[in-house]
Parts: structure tokens; sequence; C-alpha cells
């Protein structure tokens, strides 16, 4: 059998692109190495509980009047209903510096302006001048990278706001350390500060089984438990893709969104040039705490926000840390906390530092339990300061760690924004091979999609 498209990984760019190709016809099969969907954003059950793997909150946010915003765009691109599709949109989030500096935005710019106009006044106008070049600049133009820090100093001038605008930005979207690409920091800057955070109604799950459903019923095929191991070329083409198991499927034209270094190895040019091959090895990767809470202890704890993104490390600095964690930093999010959200029994409180994957041979195995639960009260015990004392009421608690995250996702290293070079174009040396999500450029669950839409846009549909 062959197929007109074999997609690699049934996350949400595998699962967009495969909808896209579906919906105009083509045979399409994804294959996906783990036994549910979702990759990066997914799920897992624990004491009767679904707990989910990544979504604090979707970026983007756009009503559906808004006919050319990216988040209806995608909706039409999937022939999916827009309207049908319930949203709730955060609350507010805070970004909190040291001496307790806290600028508070949410879907409404408005927000922003005054508070940057609240803590920098001398900045406002700077700052107004920076949203209109954002508004104005494509940052989907190939261009050599460009130092965010170096454009936002000679617009900005304050370094502390200059910061705190990327602390946000770089935690939910950053693979490089200490500095972020201005076009990537643009894309970012659009889509959490000028759309803003929302979550659909539901969970992931209902997400990832609304999509798929979607995409079998448009007669796409998919197979879990199906890991592919390398491919078959004749020339510079990609003739099949061999599983795991050996098995062959032929295949005319075939997306990889495993990744760029996994897609490399498929390609079996990963031994021929290893050093060539770290490049593509992102460094960034976290941890995440996920708190189960009663919903009795609300009271006593800060915790009416969507999402807190503090840092109380001076001087300010986006790296991978040189402990196994820094708690130092990071992100507290209150995934209850979206407008209209039925209020439960219980509620979560998830925490992500950024981590350091290296350190893992540092450890014997039989610690790596030992050690996230150190971690997690270090964790709790930092973040004290900012939204008070959980320890003792916590009913649930997990730790996943950039281990679990390579495991389960095959991102290398656990890096959870993929290499830091990214394949904008996502062509590859073979001329049928194409690379989707993460190291595309496209990042978060709204970006993944796009990018699966783009890429078979730009080079199934083209060449057609
Ligand atoms: C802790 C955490 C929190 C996050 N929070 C948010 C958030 O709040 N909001 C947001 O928008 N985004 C969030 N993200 C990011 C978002 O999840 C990702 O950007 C997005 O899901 C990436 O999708 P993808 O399809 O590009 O990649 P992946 O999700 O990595 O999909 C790739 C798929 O390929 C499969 N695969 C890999 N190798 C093989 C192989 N050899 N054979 C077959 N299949 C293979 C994998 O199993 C996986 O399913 C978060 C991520 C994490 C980890």
């Amino acid at each position: 059998m062959i197929y007109d498209q074999v997609i690699i990984g049934g996350g949400l760019s595998g699962l967009a692109a495969g909808i896209r190709l579906a919906r105009f016809g083509y045979k399409v099969l994804i294959l996906e190495k783990h036994s549910i969907p979702g990759g990066l954003n997914s799920y897992y059950y624990r004491q009767g509980r679904l707990l989910e793997t990544g979504l604090h909150a979707m970026t983007n946010f756009a009503p559906p009047s808004l006919k050319a915003a990216p988040l209806n765009r995608l909706f039409r691109q999937l022939k999916l209903s827009r309207k049908n599709f319930t949203t709730h949109q955060q609350l507010r989030s805070t970004i909190y510096f040291p001496d307790k500096l806290s600028l508070s935005f949410s879907n409404d710019l408005n927000l922003l302006f005054a508070e940057v106009d609240r803590l920098f006044p001398e900045s406002t106008e700077r700052f107004k001048a920076l949203v209109e070049q954002i508004r104005n600049h494509d940052p989907f133009v190939s261009r050599p990278w460009t130092s965010a820090k170096g454009k936002l100093a000679e617009i900005l001038v304050n370094e502390r706001l200059m910061n705190m605008l990327l602390w946000p930005l770089m935690m939910y979207g950053n693979c490089n350390e200490h500095d972020m690409d201005f076009d990537q920091f643009v894309i970012m800057f659009q889509s959490v500060f000028l759309e803003g955070f929302f979550r659909p109604a539901g969970t992931i799950k209902d997400f990832l089984d609304m999509l798929l459903e979607h995409y079998r019923a448009l007669g796409g095929e998919i197979r879990f438990r199906t890991p592919v191991a390398r491919f078959e070329t004749s020339g510079n083409t990609v003739s099949s893709v061999i599983l795991e198991s050996g098995e062959e499927i032929g295949a005319k034209q075939v997306i990889s969104t495993a990744g760029y270094p996994a897609t490399l190895k498929f390609m079996d040019q990963s031994n021929s040039n290893a050093s060539e091959m770290d490049k593509f090895k992102g460094r960034m990767s976290f941890v995440e705490i996920i708190n189960v809470l009663p919903v009795s202890c609300r009271q006593k704890l800060r915790c009416d926000e969507t999402i807190i993104f503090y840092n109380l490390d001076e001087p300010f600095d986006y790296r991978r840390p040189d402990e196994a964690v820094n708690v130092n930093c990071g992100v507290i999010c209150f995934p209850e906390n979206f407008h209209d959200l039925p209020a439960g029994d219980e509620f979560q409180l998830r925490v992500t530092h950024p981590a350091n994957y290296d350190l893992r041979d540092s450890f014997e195995p039989d610690e790596y339990q030992a050690q996230k639960t150190l971690w997690a009260a270090r964790s709790a015990e930092t973040i004290r300061e900012i939204i008070g004392n959980y320890q003792e009421n916590v009913l649930y608690q997990d730790v996943f760690t950039p281990i679990t995250i390579e495991k389960f996702t095959g991102k290398a290293k656990g890096a959870i924004y993929g290499s830091p070079i990214k394949l904008r174009d996502g062509l590859t040396s073979l001329s049928n091979l194409f690379v989707a999500g993460t190291d595309q450029g496209y990042l978060g669950i709204v970006g993944a999609m796009l990018s699966g839409v783009t890429m078979v846009n730009n080079h199934i549909f083209e060449e057609r």
C-alpha cells in the first residue's frame, strides 16, 4: 500500500496537517509511537484524575467575528466550526520580578498599557511605539537571527521593562538561551500580549478527541504504538518509511513532526556528522510540578490570577540552570482560572521551572524519585513568598522532568521548544520530506497546528 502522505507524529502539528490533507482527498496515514495522540500536549490518568501534560493556556485568543485572526483562519483551514468551539478567556496574568514588582496583563491590551504607564511612566510612549512596530512587522519573512534584546534596548531603553516583557515570551516559546530571535519575539508578543490566553471548554482530551474524530471522518488513518525507525530512500526522495517493527510503508511524501534531530536519524544522517547534529539539539528544558489542592484552601493563597510569570534572579537571565532545577524563576499556573469555568471540589496549581537535562547522569536511577520530591519541596518553599504556603494541603502531586518529556515525545534532551535552529521553510535535503511543528518554528498548541497547515499549503498543495 502506498500512501499519498505519511505524517510522523500524532501531536498537534501532525493532526492538523493530517486533517488539512484528508479534507482534500489525500490518502493520509499518521504514525504515532504512543498509544494516545497529543505529543507534548496530552494527558494521563492518576488516582482517577485526568492530568494534562501541557495545557496551561492556549495562546492567540480571538473572538469568532475576527475572521482574519490566526485562530479563526486555522479553524477555517481545518473545516472546523469556530462558533461551536467554546473558549474561556484568562482572568488576568502577572509578571513578577524582584522587589515585588508586578506588571499585569489580560486579553485587553489596555491593561498592559495602563500597567506600563503606572510602573514605567517614562517609557509609556516608547512602549506604544514598540507595539506599533510589532503590529507592522511580518515575522515570517526569512531573515537572519536578530537579537530581540538589542532591538528592545534601542526602542524601550528601560532594561527592567524589557526583561519583564521578555520573560513570559521566553518561558512560553524560546529555544535559545540568554536572548531571543526578534521574529520569534514578535510571534510570541502577538500571540500572548496582543491576542491573549484562553482555554477550550473541557480538557485537552476532549480537544484531541474532537480533532481525531474529524480527521477519521474525513478518511484519515492513524496508527498508534507505531514508532518509525528510518526511511528507505531512492535518489533524493523518501520511498518508504520503515517502522521499528520492520514493516515498510510506501509514501509519496512525508511530513515529520518528530523534531529535526529525530528526522535526521530517520535519514541516517545523525551518525555521519554528530557535531553537526548537536547544533539542532535545544538546551532549554523544564520540570513541571502538578499539585492538586482542595478548593477549601483557596482563601489562604494568592490564587486569583491565571498565570504568574515570576523571576527572582538578579541579574535576569533565561538559561539552562547549573543545578538540576532553578526554582528562583518559573511559571505558576492555575488552569481553572478562566472566565466561566465551573468550579469543582479541587483545583490545580502547576509550577514550571527551567531544568538541566544533562544532570540526569549525575543521579543514580534510584535517586530520581527522591530528586523530584526534593525539587518540588524547594519550589513550594520559594514560591511561598509569592502565593503563600500550600504544601500541607497537597492532595496529589506529580512531577515531570526533561527525562519524562524526552521519553514521551522523542524531543532530544527534553527540549520542549526544540532546535535552536529553525527550519522556517520546512524543507530538508530530501525533496519529498518536510518538517512541521516545533522545529519548523511555530510554537505552542495553536502555533504547532498552524505549522502543520502551513507546511501542507506551502509544499503539498503548492506542488499540486
Ligand atoms: C510542560 C509543557 C507545558 C506546555 N504548555 C503549553 C501551553 O500552556 N500552551 C501552549 O500553547 N503550548 C504549551 N506547550 C507546548 C505545546 O505543547 C507544543 O508546542 C506543541 O504541542 C508541539 O506540537 P508538535 O506537534 O510540534 O510536537 P509534539 O507534540 O512533540 O508531537 C510530536 C509527536 O511525534 C511523535 N513521535 C516522535 N518520534 C516518533 C517516532 N519515531 N515515530 C512515531 N512518532 C514519533 C511523538 O510521540 C509526538 O506525539 C507546553 C509543553 C509542555 C511540555
